[in-house]
């Protein structure tokens, strides 16, 4: 018995390692002037064995996108070009890559603004380095699953392209982002039955659902205003109150 436990580490062990030889090591791009949380976030995403690059400035920080990182850190206030802009002028760049906006304004509207603007998700400082880290691991954990539907499916007569992160309605295209790629794969899974907004943070968002938390809700805001034909009566998402959510195909 001891000896099945050691043999089964030792494969363990050389498992890892060819993982970690063979797959593309994850770039990790941070845009933010503070030193000390540039560090701390550095130091916390060098341990889970992700590359990271910092970016002190917004100019910097559009610059190194050419070196596709996977996922970027944006803090809103930055010295040189308000950090609005700086998101802005990425999606331009790189439509798909996933921006998790930090901001010390936890005024609601500052967060649309940034959704509006391109990015996937926000935190507020001061924020807790541990729920970053969770919802950066959730993002390249749903990254690399291996697909469970066609890459394109039907909402109605609307179009979803989960590879191009296209979405067509009425010979129109619109990008999505890669959170609205997620929620909509998610709610089709499930379509034509609820699912709870607990759910839908634990499996996209790898985070511990929490009554003020408003992502999920602000997502589908999002996401209506690109398929609905009335946002104030919606035919294909639909609000399950004191739940969820429920896709109507
Ligand atoms: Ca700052």
């Amino acid at each position: 018995m001891e000896k099945l436990h050691k043999h089964f580490t030792f494969l363990d062990l050389c498992f890892t390692i060819k993982i970690m030889n063979f797959e593309e090591q994850k770039k990790v791009l941070i845009i933010e002037d503070e030193p000390d949380i540039v560090l701390g976030l550095k130091d916390a995403l060098e341990f889970e064995g992700y590359k990271v690059l910092a970016a002190s400035s917004g100019k910097q920080g559009i610059q190194f996108i050419r070196y596709n990182p996977h996922c970027i850190i944006l803090d809103l206030m930055l010295p040189d070009i308000n950090g609005y802009i700086v998101c802005k002028k990425i999606r331009q760049i790189n439509p798909t890559v996933p921006i998790i906006i930090l901001t010390a304004k936890a005024q609601e509207n500052d967060k649309i603004r940034g959704l509006d603007m391109g990015a996937d998700d926000y935190v507020t400082k001061p924020f807790s380095i541990g729920e970053l880290l969770a919802r950066i691991r959730a993002i390249f954990r749903r990254a690399s699953l291996p697909p469970k539907l066609e890459s394109t499916f039907k909402i109605g007569e609307i179009e979803i392209n989960t590879r191009t992160h296209t979405l067509t309605k009425n010979r129109k295209t619109f990008f999505l982002s890669f959170y609205e790629v997620e929620l909509l794969k998610l709610l089709y899974e499930y379509a034509n039955r609820p699912v709870s907004r607990e759910e839908i943070l634990r499996t996209i968002w790898g985070i511990t659902p929490s009554s003020t938390n408003r992502t999920v809700d602000n997502f589908i805001v999002k996401l209506r205003k690109k398929i609905e034909d009335s946002v104030k009566k919606p035919k294909h998402i639909l609000t399950i109150y004191g739940f969820g959510y429920k896709l109507v195909l």
